[in-house]
C-alpha cells in the first residue's frame, strides 16, 4: 500500500507513530474505497478583500464523512494519502470537481477563482498541469478560473523535482498560492524564485495579532515582505472583526476564516457568491472595517 521512500527527500510530518500500523492501513484502504464510491466531497471558502468585502475567490476543501466514523478531517487523512499512491488518485478527483464547480460558476456570471490546494509531492507530477490544462479548454475555461494552493514546504525540497511542473502551470497562466506561510524555514531566495502569486499567512500567527504585539510584529513584518515581492498577502484564520481590522491596517489584502464566511457545501456556497456578487452588495458604500 505505501509508497517507496521518497526520492525528493521531501518528509511529511505525519502525527502518530508507525507508518504500517494497522489502523493506518485499514484506514488508507477505506479512503481507497470512499474515493471509487465517490463518497468525498468538496466545500468551499470564500477569500475576502479586507477593504471592501469583496470576494477574491473561493478555496476547495475536501470532506470526507467515514460511513462508521463519521467526519474525518483532512488534515488527518491528506497527510495519511500523501505517503501512498492514493494522493494522485485524491488530487485527480478534487481537481475534477473543482473544475466541474467553477465551470457551472462560471457559467452562471459568478467569475470567482476556484482554489484547488495540491501537496507538494503532486507537483512531481508532469500529469497535473496536463489534467489542468485539459480540463480548462473542455469546459472552456479561461487559465485565472483555477488557482493552486501549496504548502510552503514545498520552498525545502529539491526544487530541480518540482520545477518542470511549477514551469509549465505558470506558463498556462493558472496562479500558484503558497498556503500556510510562515511555518517552515523559507529561504527568502527560493521564494523569490518561485513564480507565486499569492502568500497566505498561517493562522497560527493571525489568531493572537489583536492581543500579541509580537505576533502583530510577525504579520506586519510579512505582510510588509509580501508586498515588496509584488505579490498578494492573504490571511488564514480571520475568526474576528478585530483581527479583520488589525489586518488591514497592516496592508494584508485578503483573509479568510469563520467571523468572514466558513466552509460552504456547494449549493450553500452559491447561494453565498450569488449575494455577494449582487449590485445590491457591490453597490452599498462600504466602511471596510465592517466588510
Ligand atoms: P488549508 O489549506 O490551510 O485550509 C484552511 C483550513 O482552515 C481548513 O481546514 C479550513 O476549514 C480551516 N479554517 C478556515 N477558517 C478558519 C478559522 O477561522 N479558524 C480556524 N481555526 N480554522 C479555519 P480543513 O478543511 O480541515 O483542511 C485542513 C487542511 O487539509 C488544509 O489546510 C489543507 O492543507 C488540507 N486539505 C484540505 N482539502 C484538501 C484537498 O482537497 N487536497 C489537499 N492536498 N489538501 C487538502
Ligand atoms: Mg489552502
Ligand atoms: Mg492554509
Ligand atoms: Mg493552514
Amino acid at each position: 500500500y505505501l509508497a517507496k521512500e521518497n526520492r525528493t527527500g521531501v518528509e511529511f510530518y505525519v502525527p502518530g507513530k508507525d507508518r504500517n500500523s494497522p489502523e493506518r492501513l485499514s484506514l488508507l484502504g477505506d479512503l481507497r474505497r470512499a474515493i471509487d464510491a465517490g463518497e468525498l466531497e468538496l466545500h468551499y471558502q470564500p477569500k475576502v478583500n479586507l477593504a471592501d468585502g469583496r470576494v477574491e475567490g473561493m478555496e476547495a476543501l475536501v470532506r470526507w464523512s467515514h460511513p462508521e466514523r463519521g467526519p474525518i478531517s483532512p488534515a488527518d487523512f491528506v497527510p495519511l494519502a500523501e505517503q501512498s499512491y492514493l494522493m494522485r488518485e485524491l488530487t485527480h478527483i478534487v481537481l475534477r470537481r473543482a473544475l466541474d464547480q467553477a465551470a457551472r460558476w462560471w457559467r452562471d456570471g459568478l467569475e470567482v477563482p476556484v482554489s484547488v490546494n495540491v501537496s507538494a509531492r503532486d507537483l512531481l507530477d508532469t500529469g497535473l498541469p496536463e489534467q489542468l490544462e485539459a480540463g480548462l479548454a473542455e469546459l472552456g475555461l479561461p487559465a485565472r478560473a483555477i488557482q493552486l494552493e501549496v504548502t510552503e514546504r514545498i520552498l525545502m525540497t529539491e526544487q530541480a523535482f518540482t520545477a518542470e511542473t511549477i514551469g509549465t502551470l505558470a506558463r498556462l497562466g493558472v496562479e500558484l498560492a503558497l498556503d500556510d506561510f510562515g511555518t517552515g524555514y523559507s529561504s527568502l531566495v527560493r521564494l523569490q524564485r518561485l513564480p507565486v502569486s499569492e502568500v497566505k499567512i498561517d493562522r497560527s500567527f493571525i489568531r493572537r495579532i489583536a492581543e500579541s504585539r509580537e505576533d502583530e510584529r510577525i504579520v506586519r513584518s510579512i505582510v510588509d515582505l509580501v508586498r515588496s515581492l509584488g505579490l498578494r498577502s492573504v490571511a488564514e484564520g480571520v475568526e474576528s472583526h478585530e483581527i479583520a481590522v488589525r489586518l488591514r491596517k497592516l496592508g494584508c489584502q485578503a483573509g479568510q476564516g469563520w467571523w468572514l464566511a466558513e466552509p460552504m457545501a456547494a449549493d450553500e456556497a452559491t447561494v453565498w457568491l450569488r449575494a455577494r456578487l449582487s449590485s445590491a452588495f457591490l453597490d452599498r458604500p462600504r466602511d471596510g472595517a465592517r466588510l
